[in-house]
């Protein structure tokens, strides 16, 4: 039967079976669409890392001899958007039967089942055989639980996959987790080697993106495109990870600093979300490359990056699969506030707010504890939308797909599932950035202080949140510390954070 295999842009998995045979009566297809360009308003360097990574994954296919369609943004035949591109070429090519890879988006899967639906030809739908666990791993894990916890799951995922064990039960090193070694602040020392990056002409996809009218957000160097957008280049990152910043990679995880972006992290989230490289490649690789120099890394960064992959990484996409299409409008604490102009212009005196979203308008990229403590934690704690939260981060990062991005910004984030993810809401007063990083001595307010107009906006802010979303906590047992010294609260300190923090929430950009 003459087939049409559809590959989507997050899909450039190689090493997929379908790939491993040729077939003359099968045709693959891909297209990039104005469809997946606008669902929102994506950093300009993500729309050029995926139209090129795909580009490349096309290239590749026709090298190895298969029968490829590319539709490039502005290919005369483009439809731009999916049913209407599929239509069409089942049409012209006299395709008999239709074949698709399970999506990893909700929007996409509804849409691809409702065209296969229409179909007068036959339709299948195969794995994208990219991830460890499927869609329904985690429903099944927690089953009659009441609440989920990724420890147990991570915990779980380790033995079955005999990842770090001694035997079926015990783990390497005697301890689960090393998260409480993961934790410390970088002061100049050791040394942060220079970020892995590309120099690729990008000119003529970015005139493609200009001359299609593509409205994108963010900043990009036309000289210097730093992301890997081949197979090749993912596993030259994979490879310079390993050899440069596993060492380091568990000990400053949660650092930050105005002089270093990226740290030690690997970076490796675009890789593998478009697909590039597998999560069971990245780590067996950096085991292998663990027990070769087990004398000179220490177990805990190991573990530290093993937990990011196998345990955070399927857990996030395992929630995501149980819990939509409710979760993307899930808004447990009612917030409503507008997300402050400044998340798009990066112009704030907030030291910390303006290192960590220029740095995201710049690289297309933040670290967790960026994206979590400063740039997550000012929008809870300014009580914003989730929906305008989750518009922008869908947008902003290189790595951000909905899977990952809406159970990270809505759950992890801003709390808007009431903890299904996260057991307590991540919000803090400056301390923590400060105990973290130094973004704080360069600031022009002051993190010590907590009342006048120079003192920290955090630390207005954190109280003023606790104070109005007290209902919701109250059964809270992880937050029972918190509110208590609220309620110890002198009533003229709280009402003096209450009205500094009106002040801040109805103009934030003036802060
Ligand atoms: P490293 O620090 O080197 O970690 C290694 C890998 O672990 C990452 O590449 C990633 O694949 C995985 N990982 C670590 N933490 C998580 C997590 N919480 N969820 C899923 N995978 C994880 N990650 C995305 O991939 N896409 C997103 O859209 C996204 N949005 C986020 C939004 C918020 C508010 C927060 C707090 C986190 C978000 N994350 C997201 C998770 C995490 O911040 C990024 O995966 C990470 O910063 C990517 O950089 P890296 O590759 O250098 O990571
Ligand atoms: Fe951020 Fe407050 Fe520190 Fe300034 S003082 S960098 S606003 S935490």
């Amino acid at each position: 039967k003459k087939t049409l295999r559809f590959i989507l842009g997050d899909q450039l998995n190689h090493k997929h079976s379908w790939f491993q045979e040729k077939n003359e009566d099968v045709i693959y297809f891909m297209a990039e669409t104005l469809q997946e360009t606008s669902y929102v308003k994506h950093h300009i360097q993500k729309v050029v890392a995926y139209f090129l990574s795909m580009r490349n994954f096309a290239k590749e296919l026709q090298k190895d001899g298969h029968q490829v369609i590319y539709y490039q943004i502005d290919d005369q035949n483009n439809e731009q958007d999916l049913p209407s591109n599929l239509n069409k070429i089942i049409e012209q090519e006299h395709i008999e039967h239709f074949e698709y890879l399970f999506p990893d988006e909700y929007r996409l899967d509804i849409k691809l089942k409702t065209f296969c639906n229409k179909l007068e030809i036959t339709s299948e739908a195969y794995d994208t055989e990219h991830f460890y666990t499927q869609r329904e791993d985690i429903e099944k894990f927690f089953e009659g639980k009441k609440e989920m916890t990724m420890e147990y799951f991570y915990r779980d995922m380790r033995k079955k996959q005999g990842i770090m064990m001694l035997d079926d039960k015990k783990p390497e090193g005697g301890k689960w987790n090393y998260d409480k070694s993961n934790r410390k602040k970088w002061t100049g020392k050791p040394e942060v080697p220079e970020a892995k990056t590309f120099d690729k002409n990008i000119e003529e996809v970015l005139k493609q993106i200009k001359a299609m009218d593509i409205k994108t957000m963010g900043r990009i160097d036309q000289d210097h495109f730093p992301w890997p957008t081949s197979r090749e280049e993912c596993l030259e990152v994979l490879d310079y990870f390993c050899k440069n910043l596993l060492i380091h990679f568990g000990d400053y995880e949660d650092a930050l600093h105005t002089d270093q972006k990226f740290l030690f992290h690997s970076r490796l989230s675009f890789a593998m979300n478009s697909k590039m490289l597998s999560p069971k490649e990245v780590l067996e690789t950096t085991l292998d490359y663990y027990y070769e120099h087990k004398e000179d890394i220490d177990i805990s960064q190991i573990e530290g990056f093993v937990r990011q992959i196998l345990g955070w990484r399927e857990f996030m996409r395992g929630i995501y699969w149980k819990e939509m299409p409710g979760y993307k409008s899930k808004n447990e604490l009612g917030n409503t506030n507008k997300l402050p102009e400044f998340y798009w212009t990066g112009e704030t005196d907030m030291n910390c707010l303006k290192y960590a979203v220029n740095q995201s308008l710049d690289e297309a990229y933040a670290h967790h504890i960026q994206r979590l403590m400063i740039i997550g934690n000012f929008a809870l704690l300014t009580m914003t939308d989730p929906d305008e939260v989750d518009a922008w981060y869908l947008g902003v990062y290189i790595d951000a797909i909905e899977w990952a991005e809406l159970t990270n910004t809505r759950g992890m984030s801003q709390f808007a599932d009431g903890g299904i993810v996260a057991t307590k809401p991540y919000v803090s007063s400056g301390s923590y950035i400060n105990k973290m990083g130094n973004y704080c001595k360069s600031c022009k307010y002051s993190v010590s202080k907590k009342e006048g107009e120079d003192a920290c906006p955090f630390n207005n802010l954190y109280w003023n949140f606790l104070h109005e979303k007290q209902e919701h906590f109250k059964n809270n047992q992880r937050m029972n510390m918190m509110m208590s010294l609220l309620k110890k609260m002198n009533k003229d300190t709280l009402n003096k954070h209450i009205n500094r923090s009106k002040e801040i929430i109805n103009n934030p950009d003036n802060f």
